[in-house]
């Protein structure tokens, strides 16, 4: 089935000239970001952007969630008042499964200990016309690959590897709930115009190299930061040489080096996957437009014009890489291995060794690891580590089951998981080592930071390509180089394990296994969602009050943040990602890891009201009760991070007026005004000194709120001395009605009525 091909078809329609106008208008050929980026403009431009600089709106085609971030960005949503959403969009259960001893039982347990959350899900979506994937059918960028990505198109997905669809020629974008909710409320979304890094693939893949290595030696090459404020766009020969999920591996894993996405051109391996996938008529319309799903010629020409840094891989040369610990920009290239383990003091042997996840679960990935099992159990090898599977999707899993890839990979020892995160994020109720142990984990995910799998600090997480994995598991050791090693047989011989080969896609075509995708109502209204109000993971959101035209006077001053207050500073996640749904409970963590300028421990503050030191949050809830409005003062980049929205929405929750600080993180900033907050900054940022800890302050000018005006604060302080100073902002005329009608939402609530 191929879904929205209306809607594809007439974007594609209107590409060739769009992209005609915005060549004559900028004057030079264009690279396929900027030909995606100009197509979904929301506005007509007076003046060019600049890269990294300017602030564009866009209209994305889609909208994809996983259950975790799901459920504020729909409780949102349902406040807006929208009887439907505004772009086609999805929900994927695949976070909240924990693993432990196989995809049956744990599928199980999931479904019953997430009910409430699941039957939300699942409510709002049908009311809503968002289609449903259930616990079970996948995680959310392969289904996405599989389904929904198509190339040209831009999405947003409530996720950090949502960009894994630019493996399709898609731009796809992680974004916090906030932004999802404004794209499927119809409104256009907000983008620094990004700058664009080309990666020029030269010669070809062969032996144990495969798709991961790519990514893998490029977050050597660039960092955790080295992609910040980019996109990564992937160009050359040897573009083509690597399969369309492949691609998708490079891209998901882009997330790993900071880019905002990354994207390779349309080519004839996308339109073989397109075909494989159910979409022949896509493939047959995306080939007419393959000059507007690629960069212009020039580009290829001279890249050095387009792109603001170009880097070279030629893949006959690239190494099979293995990167980590606690960091997956740590490259070690295969050869290097034994003697970083032995400089490092890296736990040589290796406990559990992981394949799958959304990363590397494609039909190739899984052939070719067990191409490597088949000829391993010829051997009579058994995998010396603990040995799991975690399939990317229910198609994914029916097919290997049915081509005996499961049985070969089950054969040398493999636990199949089921198709979800699991381990991946931490989803892992691990029975081997105990926390604190130091040992070694090697996956084929992404992502490895201290604690990512399973919570326990001195775990030595490794990432790697699949077929590296399944042979380090056979080996146990991570020492082990197939390409030069050989491994001992229970018969006493040596043997080396073959080079894998795989199959690109399935010769039968794939089985779509069971479904599990529940399609919307065609309409919803007699929907009804249920969230029962003794939940404490639920809770249906109750409009913020209006702004009741007066200048806010002698407000306390809740917390004088100092240093650096991230949005993990401000809302952790961990242990809190169960609360995620319900904002009376998930506020109680508001500013938990905030170190206070005036002393106290992190996350407290003395409440001024009685004088006892208490959480932030608790002293928070009591001003509130009394009807006494807060600011929190901060330093610089305030709300760097990631973008969840929950770091905005609690302190108004709570009470909160203002947050007045040095500087903000842009996305941060346009997250508490979106939910009614004043976000300002000191005018003079020295005038963040002359706060002190009983002070009583007001915020002035609020009924002539301007664009470009500043507001006064004027500061009694407990002695009787007074200061004033202006506080600047950078709120619109569209701000400023957000502000006014107490949020965003509201505004679009009122304007829906
Ligand atoms: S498998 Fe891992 S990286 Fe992929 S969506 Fe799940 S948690 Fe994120």
């Amino acid at each position: 089935m191929i879904h929205d091909f209306g809607m594809i078809k007439n974007l594609y329609d209107t590409l060739r000239d769009r992209q005609t106008a915005i060549r004559k208008k900028i004057g030079r050929p264009l690279t396929l970001s900027e030909k995606i980026l100009y197509s979904h403009l929301a506005e007509d431009l007076d003046e060019l952007p600049e890269r990294k600089k300017s602030y564009v709106y866009l209209n994305p085609d889609r909208v994809a969630m996983q259950d975790a971030t799901a459920q504020m960005a729909l409780l949102q949503f349902m406040s807006s008042g929208r009887k439907k959403v505004g772009v086609p969009s999805t929900v994927h259960c695949d976070h909240l499964i924990q693993a432990e001893v196989g995809a049956r039982d744990d599928l199980a347990r999931a479904n019953t200990e997430n009910k409430e959350v699941y039957d939300f899900l699942a409510s709002v979506s049908n009311k809503y016309g968002i289609g449903f994937w259930k616990p079970g059918a996948g995680i959310i960028h392969q289904v996405v690959l599989e389904n929904y990505a198509f190339p040209g198109g831009l999405m947003l997905g409530t996720d950090s590897h949502t960009p894994n669809a630019g493996g399709l020629g898609m731009l796809a974008i992680g974004v916090g709930g906030a932004d999802a909710v404004d794209v499927m409320a119809g409104l256009p979304w907000e983008l620094k115009w990004p700058g664009i890094i080309g990666v020029h693939l030269t010669g070809e893949m062969s032996g144990w190299t495969s798709a991961k290595d790519v990514i893998l030696k490029l977050a050597g090459i660039l960092t955790v930061k080295g992609g910040t404020g980019n996109i990564v766009e992937y160009f050359g020969p040897g573009a083509q040489s690597i399969s369309c999920t492949g691609k998708g591996t490079i891209c998901n894993m882009g997330a790993e080096i900071g880019a905002t996405t990354s994207v390779f051109p349309y080519d004839n391996r996308m339109a073989t996957y397109l075909r494989y996938t159910g979409r022949e008529k896509l493939a047959e319309l995306a080939d007419k437009h393959t000059a507007e799903l690629t960069a212009d010629p020039e580009v290829f020409q001279k890249p050095s014009q387009y792109f603001d840094q170009i880097i070279e891989i030629n893949l006959d040369k690239l190494e099979p890489h293995i990167n980590g610990p606690f960091s997956p920009d740590r490259a070690w290239p295969i050869s290097r291995m034994r003697e970083a383990v032995k400089e490092q003091g890296f736990p040589e042997e290796i406990k559990v060794a992981l394949i799958g996840s959304c990363t590397n679960s494609s039909y190739e990935d899984i052939d070719r690891s067990a191409n490597i099992a088949k000829f391993a159990a010829e051997k009579g090898l058994k995998a010396k580590s603990e040995f799991t599977i975690t399939p990317g999707s229910e198609q994914i899993r029916a097919t290997i089951e049915r081509d005996g890839q499961l049985e070969a990979l089950t054969k040398i020892g493999a636990l199949v998981l089921a198709n979800a995160c699991g381990p991946c994020i931490g989803q892992w109720k691990r029975h081997d080592v105990k926390s604190g142990e130091k040992n070694t984990i090697v996956s084929s995910y992404n992502r490895n930071f201290a604690k990512r799998n399973d919570g326990n600090p001195a775990t030595h997480s490794f990432v790697a390509g699949p077929e590296i994995v399944t042979a380090l598991a056979l080996a146990g050791k991570l020492t082990f180089n197939p390409l030069t090693d050989h491994i001992e047989t229970p018969d006493g011989n040596k043997v080396k394990l073959e080079a894998p080969k795989g199959a690109e896609l399935p010769e039968r075509g794939f089985d779509p296994g069971e479904s599990g995708y529940i399609p919307p109502a065609e309409d919803g209204s007699d929907v009804e969602v249920k969230v029962d109000p003794e939940s404490d993971r639920l809770q249906l959101l109750e409009p913020f009050k209006s702004w009741d035209g007066n200048d806010y006077e002698d407000l306390v001053v809740l917390i004088k943040a100092q240093g650096k207050c991230t949005t993990d500073h401000i809302s952790p996640a961990g242990p809190w990602l169960r609360f995620r749904g319900h904002l009376n409970n998930i506020s109680d963590n508001m500013f938990i890891g905030a170190v206070n300028a005036f002393g106290y421990d992190p996350g407290t503050a003395k409440n001024t009201r009685t004088g006892k030191v208490d959480k932030i949050s608790a002293n928070a809830r009591q001003y509130k009760s009394e009807n006494i409005g807060w600011v929190a003062i901060g330093d610089d980049n305030y709300g760097e991070g990631s973008s969840r929205e929950h770091a905005a929405m609690e302190p108004r929750f709570l009470g909160g007026k203002a947050i007045i600080v040095k500087s903000f993180a842009r996305i941060h900033e346009t997250n508490l005004k979106k939910q009614g907050m004043l976000a300002l900054t000191f005018k003079n940022p020295s005038d963040y000194d002359l706060i002190r800890e009983d002070d009583r302050v007001s915020i002035r000018g609020l009924k002539d709120f301007k664009p470009g005006v500043p507001l006064k604060l004027v500061i009694k302080h407990s002695d009787g001395s007074q200061n004033e100073c202006l506080l600047d902002h950078s709120f619109n005329e569209a701000q400023i009605a957000w502000f006014k009608a107490g949020s965003a939402l509201n505004l679009i609530a009122k304007e829906e009525r």
